[in-house]
């Protein structure tokens, strides 16, 4: 990764998931920083705009002379509000990859030069603006962190989780089996695990139909099993 501002990133990555992925050798993170790279005694690595208008740019020399001297992990990706969406399927994507390598915008962004000769695409992590692309690094590596083999411990609950099969989770709950009156579905409780599965599939078709009604388009709609599924728990 490189950044202008280290330290955002450095407790992030030492902490928890990332921190025990990082100290068990299952993830390699390096965080470079742009200020090293710099020629002038303030470290400077931005610069006034061009043509007038507010804030500052990030200055190419800086960025170029860093990713040229460490020769990252390809792809490289700058974050960037106008950037590709990156979502569950890039974070497979990346997961899968042999390794990639990201560019924290700050300020007002970046000299177009490394939009066009440096970096290999652009990712955004949602239509908002950040002050710095330190947060969508941070969103970026420790989604990407969680399907690596290895790093969550069971599997399984990856593949379960929401989006793992183009649908929402279904419910979860612990223990104490009644809380203020408001008790956990009987069928939890049946042990059938059968059942269980049947009824966690259903919740997770009718809690996507409802909410994310795209994610059951862009899987081609309900099948015959499906609705028979969401009939069963009187879902349909
Ligand atoms: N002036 C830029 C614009 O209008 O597109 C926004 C610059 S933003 C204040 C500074 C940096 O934050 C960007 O260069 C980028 O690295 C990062 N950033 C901001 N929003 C982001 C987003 N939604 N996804 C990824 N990175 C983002």
């Amino acid at each position: 990764m490189f950044t202008c501002l280290p330290q955002l990133l450095e407790p992030v990555l030492g902490g928890s998931l990332l921190g025990r992925a990082r100290d068990g050798g299952v993830l390699d993170v390096r965080v470079h920083d742009l200020r090293d790279y710099t020629t002038d005694k303030h470290r400077s690595v931005d610069d006034a705009p061009f043509g007038g208008g507010p804030g500052m740019v990030l200055a190419p020399e800086p960025i170029f002379r860093a990713v040229e001297s460490v020769d990252p992990v390809r792809p490289l990706y700058l974050l960037s509000p106008g950037g590709r969406r990156f979502d569950h399927a890039m974070a497979v994507e990346l997961a899968e990859a042999k390794g990639f390598s990201l560019l924290c915008g700050r300020y007002e962004g970046v000299d177009e030069r490394v939009h066009e000769h440096l970096v290999d695409d652009e990712l955004s992590i949602g239509d908002y603006v950040l002050a710095g692309g330190e947060a969508a690094a941070f969103v970026v590596v420790e989604a990407v962190t969680r399907l690596v083999p290895g790093v969550m411990g069971n599997e399984a609950s990856v593949e379960e989780e929401s989006f793992g099969h183009g649908l929402l989770e279904y419910p979860q709950y612990t223990r104490p089996a009644d809380f203020r009156g408001w008790t956990v579905p009987e069928v939890l409780r049946s042990g059938d695990h059968g059942r269980v599965e049947r009824w966690r599939r259903a919740q997770s078709l009718a809690r996507t139909l409802e909410r994310r009604p795209d994610l059951v388009d862009a899987r081609g709609g309900l099948t015959e099993e499906d609705r028979a599924l969401l009939q069963e728990f009187g879902l349909g």
